[in-house]
């Protein structure tokens, strides 16, 4: 048994033994009883009012009442408890600190919303990039301090997990991409990025292909007029007359490659707003699209059939829709067989998107290679797509066009049975006409 229990039991023994000869003794046992138990009862009862005392003073480790018995081990246990509960608020701050220290330290803005959007914690790099200054910030709101209309929709907006771009209210010069995460109770952690230098890169990047793509377009183009003068001499022995015809051909493939670059990097400049371009008649553009299609096609080449929404139109650049058209047309004639059947279909879906669907019943695509189909020079069978007409650039044109007017692009493809490819403009872009 614990030695301060049997101090206890001792000390109720002697209280009890003390009791039995007082009464035996003096034949007064009411009064010995009642004397014997108010002295324990009293004795008690003062060492309850010094740890009372001591309680109420916080229980000072260096002024532990001077009680004994079960009391000194009560003393004892509360002592051993408030030492491991330092311990681990010791544990626990160093904790804390050194985490603030690595998000101070981080080279990302990192800031903490409560459910009020307002600033509960910012690191410095938030007062570098969007000029939040954590001490005289922090719990007013954040759409107060940053006055960027992109800010305040990527905080309103429901997804948990959004990225926006935008410039640094602090430095014009520099690009930010902000991304907001939700986590326990509608707290959300902002973390702002410097992406200037991706964007300088991008820049570059996009420069060089436009610069270098106007200037081998000229040489091209007087290398390709020789060649072509040459491919039509008739006095060429037969030999040569097949490396000519090669030479040629692969002239006008690169000529096509950088116009189709050219436009590329004329798009990514582009961005639209709104309200950009003017109403394109579809249901015309698409049946002179087709027209054209047949003219230069072999007769039933394919059997294009028409199911359009004679009253839908798309605010857009006209020649930029028909380009997207011809590319998605184009494939469909390209990757299935003669005689097959494509259906070109435009339309309205239940949420206002005005969509082309171009349906074909051609080879299909395997379904590891859809993600990839609107990546520059991607083609799924690199030898036996160089044998068919094309550059492998335009689906990124047709993706580069519908993401300039806020749209996007869908396949579907099965093997063998045919592909779907579906290019949805927002319902802002649509317009029905009567
Ligand atoms: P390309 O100039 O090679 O046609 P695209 O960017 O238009 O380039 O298409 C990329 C690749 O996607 C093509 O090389 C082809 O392999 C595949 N593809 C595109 N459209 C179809 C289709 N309708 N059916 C099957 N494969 C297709």
């Amino acid at each position: 048994m614990n030695s301060a229990w049997s101090v206890e039991f001792l000390r109720i023994l002697v209280a009890f033994v003390s009791t039995v000869l007082f009464g035996t003794v003096s034949e007064l046992w009411t009064l010995s009883v009642v004397i014997h138990s108010t002295l324990y009862i009293s004795w008690n009862a003062f060492q309850l009012r010094a740890f009372e005392r001591w309680i109420r003073n916080g229980a000072p480790s260096a002024s532990a009442p001077d009680v004994s018995g079960v009391w000194e081990l009560i003393v004892q246990h509360i002592y051993r408890t408030q030492k491991s509960n330092k311990d681990r608020k010791r544990h626990l701050s160093k904790l804390a600190s050194h985490y603030h220290a690595v998000m101070s330290a981080l080279p990302d803005a990192t800031i903490v919303l409560n459910e009020k959007l307002e600033i509960e914690w910012a690191n410095k790099t938030s007062q570098r990039i969007l000029g939040i200054d954590p001490a005289r910030d922090s719990g007013h709101k954040l759409g107060n301090i940053v006055r960027d209309t992109v800010i305040n929709d990527l905080l309103e907006s429901s997804f948990s997990e959004d990225e926006i771009e935008m410039i640094s209210p602090v430095d014009p010069l520099k690009h930010l991409s902000l991304a907001k995460i939700k986590y326990g109770e509608d707290k959300t952690l902002l973390i702002a990025r410097d992406i200037s230098q991706r964007i300088a890169l991008q820049k570059l990047r996009k420069a060089f292909i436009a610069n270098s793509s106007h200037e081998l377009r000229t040489p091209l183009t007087v290398i390709s007029g020789y060649l072509e003068m040459l491919d039509c001499d008739e006095d060429l022995p037969p030999s040569l007359g097949k490396i000519i015809n090669n030479a040629h051909l692969q002239a006008i493939r690169m000529e096509q490659i950088l116009n189709d670059l050219l436009v590329l990097s004329k798009l990514e400049e582009k961005g639209y707003s709104e309200n950009s371009g003017d109403t394109v008649d579809v249901p015309a553009l698409l049946k002179r699209l087709v027209a054209d299609f047949q003219k230069t096609k072999a007769k039933d080449s394919h059997q294009i059939e028409l199911v359009i929404d004679e009253s839908l139109f798309v605010k857009a650049i006209e020649n930029e829709f028909y380009s997207l058209c011809q590319n998605l047309l184009s494939n469909a004639v390209k990757y299935s067989p003669p005689g097959s059947a494509i259906r070109v279909c435009w339309s309205l879906t239940e949420d206002g998107k005005a969509c082309l669907r171009v349906i074909d019943n051609g080879e299909g695509i395997a379904d590891e290679h859809l993600s990839r189909l609107t990546e520059r020079f991607y083609r799924v069978n690199v030898n036996r797509d160089r044998k068919v007409s094309g550059t492998g650039l335009g689906l990124s044109i047709v993706k580069h066009i519908l993401e300039n007017y806020g749209g996007y692009i869908d396949i579907q493809s099965e093997l063998t049975i045919g592909s779907t490819f579906t290019a949805c403009f927002p319902s802002y872009r649509t317009q029905q006409k009567e």
